[in-house]
């Protein structure tokens, strides 16, 4: 029994950590960190670790299931496709086509289908009500850097591994493994700072092992993130400390100046909980650097000021001068896209259409899944009577979970693109599973364009597909020619040819182009490949490093790649303004109206009474992934995780001990959780993790049925969103906590 060794990025989580794969037998015995892996040199995760565990898990779907008489029954692909057809083909004929809505799940963006083939399905489809985890998540990012940088996946991240002072502001990288910031080993490369003699600062209600780890923790007020940046942009103005290396690249910093009158150190302090002391210690500290980085994430994000705080923490990345500098926040110059040196644009916009029923603005295509459930329940002209799921579990993962499970129960009809019979897909009359993860290409179209350093890595499948199964990538055109109305019988290699064919006439039909008249040559240069893997070949040519289709003979290819199984080293960031910028004035937008607008509402916050109960805020775990690594063994053993942290102060009124079970009750719902009693959590704020709670009648996975536990989201609630993002109040919800019976 001959083992061999292949390699891969891991698809997991957004830190792309090189995978070393031991296999016998055509099967993965073992999963270890690559060592020679340009990026993570051999740093892994306990999910990472258990890759091998998820393509085996029998409980994974390897085809597909139909719904007949309320029961799944395995299917052929043709029977499954036909069934498709049968189920939406009448409901978009008599209701139009934003009577289907699609919902997509964050593992999306970890996989070549999710990057290139939603798309051409979401177009087919044409309906308005596309929603995805991006609304539970990172959407005021990418609202808040298409207002500043004309795009909204110009994304700065922090430039950890030069850095002399990083900030991390609601995130947990010790846990998370990072994100909007791709690296592997964040344990070690904040160690590495340290040891440089760099300053790290986390500012967390809760004492994370990130927060440990730091030189110094500021424990604030949950979603007060908003009022502290603007307090520290305030002292940077009022000390004259703001500086600009550039000033001709930026516009609104007058607007900015006069915007943050109200928010002086002293005004916000009780409110964000900390003394106006530190706040002004901290916008010295980062002025004075030599260089600094503030980084915020989810606790920055999923709160009712999202859009406010992420656009803040650029804005202090600008005001202290690092901004687009080696050690602050940069620009990653991903292989996959062409370099533009020529600033300007046609900027970015939003509100292109509103949600039916409670008129809520689109943002990046998408509406905000806080109001998916009216749109299923509210009856009248538009209202969705299907659904196409994708690598999600809306029923899990969306605020007001119990009401997400009735609105499902209630659809006429619903197609799930899923691995297994979950807690959404259970409602859904068809299951279409794609192959599993080591049997399916990689490449990080995402994450390589937030990466902390530039590389590129393409994973050729570890484990030939069987012959019965079919990529995501195949099952996603395939609903593409559904909706288009090819039929469910239509051609998969028909429509990835004229994919390619679109492609190629793009670059090659433009007048002016370098590539204008080189159909042909193009056309050879790509003919190795068909699917996603020719895309990917035709990106890389184009791209920033790419050998242009012989316009730069020595550079990147596929094939190029492909030969390099630890993945290609670009080299550290790059300063990229002002070539990166798309806004109108090609300049960095410091105020967007649009933002501006929004502080009268942040303004209103200092006048009210500050929340006198306890607020309640998510956590995570090193070996949890959301809700979709829940059924491997591996990662659910140990010690009870979905507990509630409470501060010893908050517990003692009601006389409860580490273990004990209390109630806690928010405006949507109530949970029995055990407590565990810590300071890590401070006075006023108790954590709830996510990820939790699979044990739901039909789910089929065994694993995560058993550890039981419950669902974070029966708390959460669908009504409490940043209203410029639509983004979902994750973090801050007012609580009621009591010792149950
Ligand atoms: S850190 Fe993320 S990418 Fe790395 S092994 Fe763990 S899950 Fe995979």
């Amino acid at each position: 029994m001959e083992q061999y060794r292949a390699y891969r990025t891991c698809p997991l989580c957004e830190a792309t950590c090189g995978l070393e794969i031991t296999l016998q037998d055509g099967r993965a015995v073992e999963v270890s960190g690559d060592k020679l892996d340009v990026f993570s040199h051999g740093y892994l995760c306990p999910k990472g670790a258990a890759l091998h565990h998820l393509h085996d898990d029998p409980e994974r779907l390897r085809a597909p299931l139909v719904k007949q008489n309320g029961r799944f029954v395995p299917a052929t692909w043709d029977q499954a496709f036909a069934a498709v057809e049968a189920g939406l083909k009448p409901l978009v004929e008599e209701y139009g086509r934003d009577a289907v809505a699609v919902h997509m799940g964050n593992p999306c963006s970890h996989t070549m289908a999710g990057v290139l083939a939603l798309r051409p399905m979401l177009k087919a489809l044409g309906s308005k009500n596309i929603f995805s985890s991006s609304s539970v998540d990172q959407l005021p990012k990418h609202l808040s850097c298409g207002l500043m940088f004309g795009h909204p996946l110009t994304i700065p991240v922090p430039d950890v591994d030069r850095t002399h002072m990083l900030v991390i502001i609601g995130a947990n990288p010790l846990e998370s493994n990072g994100s909007l910031a791709t690296a592997p080993d964040w344990p070690g490369r904040l160690r590495a700072l340290k040891k440089r003699g760099g300053k790290l600062v986390v500012i967390d209600p809760l004492r994370t092992r990130t927060a440990e780890l730091a030189h110094q923790h500021l424990a604030i007020t949950p979603g007060t993130d908003a009022l502290l940046l603007m307090a520290v942009v305030w002292v940077l103005f009022q000390e004259n400390l703001a500086s600009l290396p550039d000033a001709a690249l930026y516009r609104g910093l007058e607007e900015l100046r006069r915007a943050c009158a109200r928010f002086s150190p002293e005004a916000v302090a009780e409110r964000v909980g900390l003394d106006a002391g530190q706040i002004r210690q901290l916008a010295r500290e980062l002025a004075s650097a030599p260089s600094a980085a503030v980084y915020g994430r989810m606790g920055t994000s999923t709160v009712a000021f999202g859009a406010l705080s992420s656009w803040l923490v650029d804005v202090v990345n600008a005001l202290t001068g690092n901004l687009d500098r080696p050690g602050g926040a940069m620009f990653a110059t991903p292989a996959h896209m062409p370099l533009k040196r020529k600033p300007g644009g046609k900027g970015w916009r939003m509100g292109r259409w509103q949600s039916r029923v409670r008129g809520l603005p689109e943002v990046l295509g998408e509406l905000p899944v806080c109001t998916m459930c009216d749109e299923m329940e509210i009856g009248g002209e538009g209202q969705v009577r299907a659904l196409v799921t994708v690598a999600s579990n809306p029923a899990m993962s969306l605020p007001n979970s119990r009401r997400v499970n009735d609105a499902l129960a209630g659809l006429d009809f619903m197609v799930s693109v899923d691995w297994y019979v979950n807690a959404t897909t259970r409602h859904a009359q068809v299951i279409l599973p794609p192959t599993g993860p080591l049997s399916t290409a990689q490449y990080d179209f995402v994450f390589y364009g937030m990466s902390l350093r530039n590389v590129a890595h393409y994973s050729p499948p570890v484990i030939p597909k069987p012959e019965s199964e079919l990529d995501k990538w195949e099952i996603l055109y395939k609903l593409a020619m559904i909706f288009q109305g090819q039929g469910a019988g239509g051609d998969v290699g028909r429509m990835d040819d004229f994919l390619a064919a679109k492609l190629v006439e793009g670059a090659a039909g433009k007048p002016g182009s370098p590539l204008s008249g080189k159909q042909e040559e193009i056309y050879q240069a790509l003919a190795p490949y068909r699917g996603l893997e020719r895309v990917l070949d035709f990106m890389l040519r184009t791209g920033a490093y790419g050998d242009g289709f012989g316009l730069n003979p020595p550079g990147l290819n596929l094939a190029k790649l492909a030969k390099q199984p630890h993945g290609v080293d670009l080299g550290p960031l790059q300063p990229r303004l002002p070539g990166i910028l798309r806004t109108p004035s090609a300049k960095v937008e410091l105020a967007p109206q649009p933002l501006l607008d929004d502080l009268a509402r942040l303004e209103a916050l200092l006048d009210e009474p500050p929340h006198n109960g306890l607020l309640l805020v998510g956590r995570r775990h090193l070996r949890t992934n959301n809700y979709w690594m829940a059924n491997l063994p591996t990662l659910v053993a140990g010690k009870p995780r979905s507990v509630l942290w409470m501060n010893p102060a908050d517990a003692a009124p009601l006389g409860v001990a580490s273990g004990d079970l209390v109630q806690v009750r928010s405006r949507v719902g109530a949970l029995t959780v055990p407590v565990e009693i810590t300071d890590k959590a401070r006075q006023g704020v108790v954590s709830l993790p996510h990820g939790w709670g699979h044990d739901l009648e039909g789910v089929r996975m065994s694993v995560a049925r058993a550890q039981g536990g419950v669902n974070s989201n029966r708390l959460s609630d669908d009504q409490a969103m940043d209203p410029l993002s639509g983004n979902a109040v994750l973090n801050g919800i007012p609580v009621v906590v009591e010792a149950a019976d």
